[in-house]
C-alpha cells in the first residue's frame, strides 16, 4: 500500500473531508502557488510540495479518494453527514436497503457489501456503484491433474516409489486470483489471475498395477480458490513391454526361449522372476508354444489369501550362428531320424 494511505490527505490540501471537487482543485492551485520549487525557488520544501501532489492525485481521482476515504472512515462520515440532510422519504428509503441488504445474505462480510451497495445506490451516481462493487468470493474446486506414468514391468509387479514432475497451477497471490489490481493488470500474473507452477513430488506406486490404471495422489492436483478443495492428481500407468514378461490379473505370463536340444531331452531352467528366481522344469519333447502353468507363482491379490499363477509360454530359439561340429552332428540327426512330422499336412486341405 502506498505511502499516502497513512497520511491525513485533507490536513495536507487544508481543506474538509468532504470538499468537493472544486474545492480540491482550488486549494491545489493556492498550495502550487506557494510551494512550488519555481515560485519558491531555492528555499523550496520539495518533500512538502512532493506531498501536496500526492494529496491531490489521490483527492481528485473519484475511484482512489473513496478507497482512502473508506480506510480512514471518511466515507462513514460523509454519508452519515449526507443522511443527516436528507428528507424523511430518504431515511425510509435508506431502511428499506438495508432490510433488503439483510435479507439478501446472512454472511458478514456480503453483508457490509450490500449495505456499501444501498448506500452508494442512495447517495452516488450508479456507475460509482458498479465499479466499487466487489467480486463475490465464489468457492472454486482445484482441477484434477492426469499425467501418464511409464513404469517397467518389474516396478508394477513389485510396487515403486517415482519422483514426477507435475506443472500446476494456482491463484496468484498478488491478485488472489483477480487478475487486476486497482484497475491495472496485475504484474506478477500478467492479468492471467493464475500462475503456472512446476512441482517436484515423490509418488508411491502400489503393487500389482496394470496397464491403464490410474493412481490417485491426494490433493496433487491444482489448488481450489477461495476455499474450494485442491485437485486431485492422476496417474495414469503405462507398463513398459517386456518382451520376456507381461501380467494379466494376478497371473505372471513368460515367454521362455529354450534351445532345440532342451527341447528335446528336457532342462532345468532358472527364470529371474520380478517376484524372484524360481527353478523350471521343462519336460523331455517340449514343442514351441507348448505352455506350462506353475499354480501360485504369480501375484498376490491385496488381501493376500490368493495367490496367481506363472504361465510360461517355451519358445524354441535358435542360436545366431553355430559351428561346423554342431552342423555336422544336425546332419547326423537328420539321417537318423525316423519321423514325418509333416505327414498329416497333405491331407489337412
Ligand atoms: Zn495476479
Amino acid at each position: 500500500m502506498a505511502n499516502y494511505y497513512n497520511k491525513d490527505l485533507y490536513k495536507i490540501l487544508n481543506i474538509n473531508f468532504d470538499a468537493s471537487f472544486d474545492d480540491i482543485k482550488l486549494a491545489y492551485r493556492k498550495l502550487v502557488r506557494i510551494y512550488h520549487p519555481d515560485v519558491a525557488g531555492k528555499t523550496a520544501d520539495v518533500l512538502k510540495f512532493k506531498e501536496i501532489q500526492e494529496a491531490y492525485e489521490v483527492l481528485s481521482n473519484e475511484e482512489e479518494r473513496k478507497k482512502y476515504d473508506i480506510l480512514h472512515g471518511f466515507y462513514k462520515e460523509k454519508i452519515r453527514k449526507e443522511y443527516q440532510q436528507t428528507t424523511a422519504d430518504k431515511k425510509n428509503k435508506y431502511e428499506e436497503y438495508i432490510r433488503q441488504a439483510k435479507q439478501r445474505t446472512n454472511t458478514s462480510e456480503s453483508f457490509s457489501q450490500s449495505i456499501n451497495e444501498a448506500l452508494e445506490g442512495l447517495f452516488h451516481s450508479k456507475k460509482t456503484a458498479s465499479s466499487a462493487k466487489k467480486e463475490p468470493k465464489i468457492a472454486i474446486n482445484g482441477e484434477d491433474i492426469k499425467l501418464d506414468l511409464t513404469i517397467s514391468c518389474f516396478e508394477a509387479i513389485n510396487g515403486t516409489n517415482r519422483k514426477v514432475n507435475i506443472l500446476h497451477t494456482e491463484p496468484c497471490p498478488n491478485c488472489s486470483g483477480r487478475k487486476f489490481i486497482n484497475g491495472s493488470k496485475c504484474p506478477l500474473c500478467k492479468g492471467e489471475g493464475i500462475l503456472s507452477l512446476q512441482k517436484k513430488i515423490n509418488v508411491k506406486i502400489p503393487k500389482g498395477v496394470s496397464q491403464g490404471s490410474k493412481v490417485r495422489i491426494k490433493q496433487e492436483g491444482n489448488k481450489g480458490i477461495n476455499g474450494g478443495k485442491d485437485g486431485d492428481l492422476y496417474l495414469i500407468i503405462n507398463i513398459e513391454k517386456n518382451p520376456y514378461f507381461k501380467t494379466e490379473g494376478l497371473n505372471i505370463l513368460c515367454n521362455l526361449p529354450i534351445t532345440p536340444f532342451e527341447a528335446v531331452l528336457g532342462a532345468e531352467i532358472k527364470i529371474p522372476l520380478p517376484t524372484g528366481n524360481v527353478n523350471v522344469k521343462i519336460p523331455p519333447m517340449t514343442s514351441s508354444g507348448q505352455k506350462l502353468k506353475l499354480s501360485g507363482l504369480g501375484l498376490d491379490n491385496k488381501s493376500k489369501q490368493k495367490k496367481g499363477d506363472l504361465i510360461i509360454t517355451v519358445l524354441i530359439k535358435l542360436p545366431e550362428t553355430i559351428t561346423e561340429k554342431e552342423k555336422e552332428l544336425y546332419n547326423k540327426l537328420k539321417e537318423l531320424s525316423a519321423n514325418n512330422i509333416r505327414k498329416d499336412i497333405n491331407n489337412a486341405l
